[in-house]
């Protein structure tokens, strides 16, 4: 499918757009920041080891809860971690970011009368902090965490139930991510429409995918006015 088709299908076919919020609505740099400079720091602070040593400890327990509901459980980290993780969290708040256009987007979406639902492996708690921050919660119908759904979006039974309180058809349904593999179980389970989004974070070079149309910035799929992109070319 090439960007135009899918730019049209969205304005003209589509009822319900799921969107994910690490990386695709938000600037992914807070959660790297975060999760490999910040946490480290702390932890190596006290256990009284090096920066370098506690990075590597840490970063073989995230690789043991990838893909499971402790990795997006902050309240699991805190307790395994010995560390306030949502007291960190608040605490550089100020690198919490939205991408350019998104505002501009999810209004857009609202205006065509769109179901804008978000799609998130985050911890409820990690979505109320992003959502008080950046303030865009009320473009969203519905948020639906991994939580909620009891596992994350790498496995089939998130989509189920996804589909199920939010209601909306596989057919007519687009589905924007950073991370390929999600994307990946969402076409096995059926989404239609399926867009990678390729610039996660600013201090980060764009990702690329063979399988799905790439976008960097939602201007990217911003309504036609007369056959071409309102936006003009795609941003570079
Ligand atoms: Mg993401």
């Amino acid at each position: 499918m090439k960007i135009e088709d899918v730019r049209k299908a969205l304005w003209d076919d589509v009822t319900h757009v799921l969107i994910d919020m690490d990386g695709t609505l938000l600037d992914k740099y807070f959660d790297d920041y975060f999760w490999s400079r910040l946490v480290p720091e702390k932890y190596a602070g006290k256990n009284g080891i090096s920066f370098d040593g506690a990075r590597d400890l840490l970063f073989s327990k995230y690789r043991q809860h990838e893909r499971t509901l402790n990795w997006t459980d902050i309240d699991f980290w805190s307790g395994e971690l010995g560390l306030d993780i949502p007291a960190l969290k608040e605490q550089i708040k100020h690198l919490i970011d939205v991408h350019p256009y998104v505002e501009e987007f999810l209004s857009l979406l609202k205006e065509h009368n769109k179901k804008v639902i978000m799609a998130t492996n985050a911890h409820y708690k990690t979505v109320a902090l992003k959502m008080k921050k950046t303030r865009i919660g009320h473009y969203f119908d519905r948020i639906v965490t991994s939580v909620d759904m009891g596992c994350p979006k790498e496995h089939i039974p998130f989509w189920e139930r996804a589909e199920k309180v939010a209601g909306f058809n596989r057919d007519k349904t687009m589905f924007i991510d950073d991370t390929e593999e999600v994307l990946q179980t969402a076409k096995r389970f059926g989404i239609r429409y399926i867009v990678f989004k390729s610039l996660a974070s600013s201090k980060e070079p764009p990702g690329n995918s063979n399988s799905f149309v790439n976008i960097k910035r939602f201007k990217e799929l911003f309504p036609s006015t007369d056959g071409h992109s309102k936006a003009g070319k795609p941003a570079s």
